[in-house]
């Protein structure tokens, strides 16, 4: 099955009871025994949900993975992965990662003895430099939140082949539409659907696809023994949004790549950071490993001040100020004081992310519509 036909189809069946070609949402907590442990695969909708079933069956697919996992939103996902962990074990993590996966690292895991190290691995990286003895998992993010840098998957991957060492992919920012992470050689994608999964802005959900099914079984305990499940109306939410996937990351890409050339022919702009651009350092990798650029792109101002940027900010009226990304509506945000907050200042300024830094993620709608908006605002410095 080739992709676009995976997101409607794989995993889904009709309801077996009904004929209803949507998976219902089976809102139960527990399920009816024939007699002491003879039942029909369901016991306690902690441990299992036919409508969670139906969407980790499909997200394996598009991941083309061995299982998906799912969870309650992108961080309980990434909780779930770090928890393969002990203390003692050693991380080595992309420097400008999604802040609250950052947050989770340091001030969540770093209590209990494991030790990240934050480095730069665009493009190719020298990820060997930083392996030491305990080195047990190497985190990528990519395309980058919010710098958009891309770091070369397959490169990372084969300089770890062969050592005990996890590679897991956020590809949250790609979706699987655009990038397959395990093709490339890692051993673990992590999502948060909240974002182009769900697609549509009304659910917050994460999932992990294992490679391999040791890893994921792993997971699959951790899922139950932890709890942190997704709802059954959230999985449906997140197979509904799914099926137009395609579409709507498509267009994204097409509407972005239009708003990043307007965006560097302004003059009040001083940098557009988009992967598809041919001036983006690392647009070569990113060819070689996306299918098409993605929706999200940021820039910087002229005026190198965060009111110039709170300016944009609030004088765009399709571009909605908020926080996440991947839906169909465009949204605009100020990752200094928002979504990298927790992030030190001078840990910021280190990679670019700086005061007038504006993240875009770009929707659906009319590609001169959105660029008539950044116009007029822009206008306004
Ligand atoms: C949003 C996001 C997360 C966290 O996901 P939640 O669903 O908000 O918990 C992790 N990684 C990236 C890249 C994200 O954008």
């Amino acid at each position: 099955m080739k992709f676009n036909t995976k997101v409607i189809h794989a995993g889904v069946h009709p309801d077996p009871s009904t004929g209803a070609i949507m998976t219902p949402i089976f809102q139960t907590s527990t399920y009816v025994q024939d007699s002491p442990g003879e039942h029909k695969g369901y016991e306690y909708a902690r441990t299992q949900n036919p409508t969670r079933s139906v969407l980790e069956e499909n997200l394996a697919a598009l991941e083309n993975g061995n299982q998906a996992i799912c969870y309650g939103s992108g961080l309980a996902a990434t909780d779930a992965i770090l928890k393969l962990l002990k203390p003692g074990d050693e991380v080595i993590s992309t420097n400008d990662l999604y802040g609250g996966t950052y947050r989770l690292m340091q001030q969540v895991f770093g209590k209990y003895g494991i030790k990240f190290k934050f480095v730069n691995l665009s493009a190719g990286g020298n990820v060997e430099d930083h392996i030491t003895e305990n080195t047990r998992m190497v985190w990528i993010e990519t395309p980058t939140n919010p710098m958009l840098n891309i770091i070369d998957i397959k490169a990372v991957a084969q300089k770890l082949h062969g050592k005990d060492i996890i590679v897991v992919a956020d590809n949250t920012f790609a979706s699987p539409y655009l990038q397959n992470p395990l093709d490339l050689g890692a051993d673990l994608v992590v999502h948060s659907a909240t974002k182009y999964l769900g697609g549509h802005s009304d659910v917050v959900h994460g999932a992990v696809i294992s490679k391999d099914k040791e890893l994921g079984d792993q997971l699959r305990f951790l899922q139950n023994a932890v709890g942190a499940v997704p709802g059954p109306q959230d999985c449906f939410l997140i197979l509904r949004g799914i099926k137009t996937l395609h579409l709507r990351v498509q267009r994204s890409c097409e509407n972005a790549a239009k708003v990043a050339a307007f965006l560097q022919g302004h003059k009040a702009v001083s940098k557009v950071y988009y992967p598809g651009l041919a001036s983006h350092p690392h647009h070569e990798v990113a060819k070689s490993q996306m299918k098409d650029f993605g929706g999200m792109v940021s820039f910087d101002l002229e005026q190198n001040s965060e009111e110039a940027a709170v300016k944009v900010l609030s004088n765009t009226h399709l571009f909605s100020l908020a926080e996440s990304l991947g839906g169909v509506e465009s949204l605009i945000g100020h990752p200094a004081s928002m979504t990298h907050a927790s992030i030190p200042r001078e840990e910021r300024m280190k990679v670019g992310l700086t005061d007038s830094l504006i993240r875009l993620s770009v929707g659906v709608e009319d590609a001169d519509d959105l660029i008539a908006d950044l116009d007029k605002a822009l206008g306004m410095l």
